[in-house]
């Protein structure tokens, strides 16, 4: 299974590509997870990000690709990948593109996760996140709260909320999205693998991408 997973912040792309995960054998390739990584590890990369994932901006194509193109080049991607939070920008689908072609790879399913705005901004702000870098675990204080209030359930990290995750950068965020990331919708919707889906219900946008990956086999 290779696809793409579009849509806004707070989509539900993390969660659709955690449970596609426990079904088949593939890689979560979070683009978002690798630079909070890079800023925990302290490395170049994480000081360069940092600053724009804290206003909410997009990280400059040339570092995403610089990523982009090492990681998909790596063997356990040979078994299948979800991109989640990548391609954002035209720029980066047209480079993703050339990357796929040298590697011979053709995407199964492009899935598009259609979710209304004021859901978008709730699940974003009661959003929770383990601060192990290692486990980056993501909880929800209405809908998936923690056993224990604060704590992660996976490995007893405290649970924070994300600087890119305050009303401001979630506004910031909305506008950005607009802006750079929406268009590619259009971009894809050409493509004999692009689907758009509601994406209220997780469970119910797996099944979607199921059909829509096991037509194009
Ligand atoms: P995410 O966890 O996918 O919501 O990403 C968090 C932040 O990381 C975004 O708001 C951007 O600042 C940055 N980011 C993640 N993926 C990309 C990307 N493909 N292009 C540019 N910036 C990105």
């Amino acid at each position: 299974m290779r696809i793409i997973l579009l849509g806004a912040p707070g989509a539900g792309k993390g969660s659709v590509a955690g449970l596609l995960k426990e079904k088949h054998p593939v890689r979560q390739i979070s683009t978002g997870d690798m630079l909070r990584s890079a800023i925990t590890a302290g490395t170049e990369l994480g000081r360069t990000a940092e600053g724009y994932m804290k206003r909410g901006e997009l990280v400059p194509d040339s570092l995403i690709m610089g990523i982009m193109e090492h990681r998909l080049a790596e063997p356990d991607c040979k078994e299948g990948f979800i991109l989640d939070g990548f391609p954002r920008t035209i720029a980066q689908a047209d480079g993703l593109k050339h990357i796929l072609g040298r590697l011979g790879i053709r995407l199964d399913a492009v899935v598009n996760l259609e979710v209304p705005r004021e859901v978008l901004i709730r699940r974003l702000t009661s959003r929770r996140t383990c601060s192990n870098p290692e486990c980056q675990a993501i909880f929800n204080i209405y809908t998936r709260p923690p056993r224990v209030e604060g704590v992660c359930d996976n490995c007893g990290g405290k649970l924070v909320q994300r600087d890119d995750e305050t009303e401001e950068a979630i506004a910031q965020r909305l506008v950005i999205y607009g802006e750079k990331t929406a268009p590619l919708i259009d971009y894809y919707r050409g493509d004999p693998a692009f689907i758009s889906v509601d994406g209220m219900d997780a469970n119910a946008v797996v099944a979607d991408v199921e059909k829509a990956v096991a037509k194009r086999k």
